[in-house]
């Protein structure tokens, strides 16, 4: 999401299970004191799992004056729900850390402005990731989620929520490509020069005809399609128009809540049809409570990275304050389980990811923060899914989405494209 960052919350511990954690047995526990409710063998079973987000809003705070990435964090204590040490007490082994760019004024100096804006984002995604190199590294194909993680790290995809960015030179996708991003969505919460949103009024009907030429080029370079805040119209414009699947990084069953950010039921089915993932999402499960404070506090939060320590420290008491009288999402762990296994009824576990929207307005009661994952592992298993299920949901249907959209590309891995068109021809 985004416009609407974060909820508070006390961080949710989790069982540090009583034996060795097989996948990252080398990795530091630093798991708080566990809670009644979280089995020890779901937790053992969530720590064997390959796990991984779809939409990690966290680089908003990488460039924040005294905080680090490395830390250990607690959303009460600085608003963050994703740090190095959380990956570890959630047994979260990587996923994807978004460029967000705020939707402006479809003008050559808006373009302009946004563009500098993604290219600091992504260099700070960069840099904070290569800061902490026997923790965290940088992929950029399915594959390497898997190699990292044998080598015992997390890793980190890169994605591109909004790509009013590029303006109208696709060619910049190619750069952000070679900057690591291996997914993207057209558009955010306003229409652009791609896209109509989900949240906003139509002007194209679904795609432009840049939006379709943007479908084309992110086939080409072999970068998966993030239809999460497409309007509906959209949605099934790229689903038709996309030579590879789609995946939508954080959204959710608009039979479970009825939002245009969610996806009704025979959308669900024709994405799963053409082999696409929906990722679970933690908000537009109830109704959002936006009111001026809260927009007021979103908006010092989108540019928390410009404050002083101070600052930070006051911006984060007055948003405890405000979420504990009107959090922005009054739900719970619950809502989400409905929501979750409603998609998995309805698109089948082959074609469910998790994307909970973390540091970009997720969050709610028993899943406050990255801790609190083993604890979706501990009910689905008491649902009775099996491991298998459970490692397509965290990782395996992502992957192969990634593998398909790696399969198809037309250029090489340096980005450079192939001598002939041969491979593909689509142009459809
Ligand atoms: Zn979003």
């Amino acid at each position: 999401m985004k416009a609407l960052p974060p909820l508070l919350f006390v961080l949710s511990a989790l069982t540090a299970c009583g034996t060795p954690a097989p996948r990252h047995g080398g990795k530091a526990s630093v798991a708080p004191a566990a809670p009644a409710a979280t089995d020890e063998s779901a937790a053992a079973l969530h720590r064997r799992l390959l796990t991984l987000d779809t939409h990690l809003d966290t680089p908003m705070h990488f460039g924040r004056a005294g905080w680090s990435f490395g830390d250990t964090h607690t959303y009460a204590g600085d608003l963050v729900q994703v740090d190095l040490a959380r990956m570890d007490a959630g047994a979260l082994d990587g996923g994807f850390f978004v460029i967000y760019t705020a939707s402006g004024p479809l003008t050559a100096q808006g373009y302009a402005d946004a563009l500098a804006f993604a290219r600091g984002r992504a260099d700070r995604i960069a840099a904070t990731i290569a800061g902490f190199p026997t923790r965290i590294a940088l992929a950029t194909r399915a594959d390497d989620a898997l190699r990292l993680d044998r080598a015992g790290k997390r890793f980190a995809f890169v994605s591109m929520e909004n790509s009013y960015p590029l303006g109208e030179d696709l060619g910049l996708l190619a750069e952000f490509r070679r900057r690591g991003v291996r997914l993207a969505g057209p558009v955010h919460t306003k229409t652009n020069q791609f896209a109509d949103s989900a949240t906003d009024e139509p002007r194209w009907n679904g795609l432009s005809p840049l939006g379709r030429d943007w479908v084309r080029e992110m086939n080409r370079l072999g970068l998966v399609i993030d239809a999460s805040h497409a309007s509906d119209a959209a949605f099934d414009q790229m689903l038709e128009l996309s030579r590879t699947p789609l995946l939508l990084s954080h959204s959710g069953s608009r039979e479970v809540w009825n939002h245009p950010r969610n996806l009704d039921d025979a959308r669900i089915r024709r994405l799963a049809e053409h082999g696409g993932v929906i990722s679970a999402t933690t908000v537009y499960l109830t109704t959002m409570n936006i009111g001026p404070q809260r927009e007021a506090l979103f908006g010092q939060l989108e540019h928390i990275a410009d404050l002083s320590p101070a600052q930070q420290a006051e911006l984060t008491e007055a948003t405890r304050a405000l979420d504990a009288k009107e959090p922005l999402w009054d739900s719970n762990i619950d809502a989400f389980m409905r929501s979750l296994l409603h998609l998995i009824e309805v698109a089948g576990i082959d074609h469910v990811g998790m994307g909970g929207d973390w540091d970009g307005g997720g969050g709610l009661r028993g899943l406050e923060d990255i801790a609190a994952l083993p604890e979706i592992t501990a009910r689905l298993r008491a649902a009775g899914f099996s491991e298998a299920d459970l490692q397509k949901l965290w990782s395996g249907n992502v992957l192969r989405v990634m593998r398909a959209a790696e399969a198809a590309a037309q250029v090489g891995d340096d980005g450079a494209a192939e001598a002939t068109a041969s491979k593909g021809g689509d142009g459809a």
